[in-house]
């Protein structure tokens, strides 16, 4: 896998682009790290890994969207991205997740891009905007990478997404950007209607084919307006999918990306752990994207330094998070986010104000925590010395979680089962 994963580097890459990913995000995201790590110490806190969505507006209407992409267009302005990134830079950073919406659809996107060539960039988008002429603009700029959406085959892309052509106009992003050299993604939200689809050898060979360079595989999460809760995974299923990332790192010339394991596949969540944090198109300051409430903002009189550091509900949200599981709260245990939420008066910050009738309407989830299970540890030495330097627990879970604090999402169900099970053994009545 290394060599031919060196090869694609060597022989399919601008060395420009190369050297400001090895440089930007590489070396200045190791030191932004450790930066966190020195912060951490001294009792302070800054996320080293922003997301940001800078446009709530987008051209696809997804099932499973949680973001008001119909409702009137709001954007976080250019002067105040510039100033939250520069302060995020003083704090080290030097990468940062740009979404949306589809962020393609602000206007001032380049604008922010070029103002800052010493970071770097991932912006997920479905890549539909992302035309010849714009992809030899990402070129230029050299400090960015698309991560572009697939979601389905070309008939389940136009049914999960909402629109026609869906898959094709995603596909034509992709090959403007592979054309021009630009570090391409591409990435997939796993659920029911593409799992078999897309969680296969073969389409990460047609990835490597079309000269994709990394791959992401997220684990759906059914919340929004409209969930699609029958979209939602299995725990086994899950589990399917990690086995299979774990195994495709050692056989195929391609990056796959995770961020719900450590280096020895124990769960966890990166908010939880404090590595992001979110900020929604109003400005506020999220603990994740799915979790739609704020009592903080960029927009705050306060530093971004301080706000980050100040919050008692950012905080209280890592431990809380922290001490029930090592999963995903929004999915496992929605009650106590509504408690979060209701404990320090946070806001709804959709534009619907729908978000709390949402949380207390949701349902429990399995996540990618899986006590019962034995976890699944990296097999390449490349992602387990990766994880090990970057993406781990930062002492959290050491610090503040309890098996016993764990309530089980599908202990209703397994109870069920095993109700049917006994049941199914009882002889039927009637031989009685
Ligand atoms: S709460 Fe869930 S969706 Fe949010 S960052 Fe954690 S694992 Fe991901």
């Amino acid at each position: 896998m290394l060599i031919g994963l060196a090869k694609r580097a060597l022989f399919e890459t601008d060395k420009r682009l190369l050297w400001k990913l090895a440089w930007n995000m590489g070396w200045k995201g190791f030191r932004s790290i450790q930066k966190h790590k020195k912060r951490l110490r001294n009792g302070r806190f800054f996320p080293p890994y922003l997301y940001i969505s800078i446009v709530n507006s987008c051209n696809l209407r997804c099932q499973g969207c949680w973001v008001d992409v119909a409702h009137k267009q709001h954007t976080i302005d250019v002067p105040a991205l510039n100033r939250m990134i520069d302060t995020a830079k003083k704090q080290g950073n030097a990468f940062f997740g740009i979404l949306g919406g589809e962020p393609f659809m602000h206007k001032g996107l380049f604008d922010v891009l070029e103002a800052h060539p010493n970071v770097y960039f991932q912006v997920f988008t479905n890549g539909h905007f992302i035309t010849d002429e714009v992809a030899k603009r990402l070129r230029k700029c050299g400090n960015v990478t698309p991560l572009i959406s697939i979601e389905g085959s070309e008939l389940i892309s136009d049914q999960r997404r909402g629109k026609s052509s869906v898959f094709e106009q995603s596909m034509t992003g992709v090959k403007n950007c592979v054309k021009n050299k630009v570090m391409t993604g591409v990435c997939t939200s796993l659920c029911q209607s593409n799992f078999d689809d897309l969680l296969n050898e073969a389409w990460i060979d047609r990835l490597v084919d079309l000269g994709v360079l990394y791959t992401w595989f997220h684990i759906y999460r059914p919340v929004g307006p409209q969930p699609t809760p029958e979209l939602a995974l299995t725990q086994a299923q899950q589990r399917q999918a990690r086995e299979f990332v774990v195994n495709m790192r050692c056989k195929k010339p391609i990056i796959i990306i995770d961020a719900y394991y450590d280096a020895n596949g124990e769960a966890l969540c990166p908010a939880a752990t404090g590595f992001t944090h979110h900020i929604n198109p109003w400005g506020g300051i999220e603990p994740c994207p799915i979790i739609q409430f704020a009592k903080e903002s960029i927009h705050d009189a306060r530093p971004l330094d301080e706000v980050f550091n100040e919050s008692s509900y950012l905080s209280d949200f890592r431990e809380l998070a922290a001490k029930h599981t090592r999963g995903c709260i929004a999915l496992e245990r929605p009650d106590l986010i509504e408690s979060l939420v209701a404990r320090h008066g946070a806001e709804d910050n959709t534009a619907r104000k729908t978000a709390l009738a949402e949380l207390k309407a949701a349902n429990v989830y399995p996540s990618q925590y899986m006590p019962d299970q034995t976890p699944i540890p990296e097999k390449s030495w490349l992602y387990r010395v990766a994880k090990k330097i970057a993406f781990h627990e930062y002492g959290v879970y050491t610090k503040h979680f309890k098996i016993e604090n764990w309530q089980d999402p599908m202990a209703a169900e397994k109870k069920q089962d095993a109700l049917i099970q006994i049941h199914s053994k009882e002889p039927a009545a009637s031989n009685k």
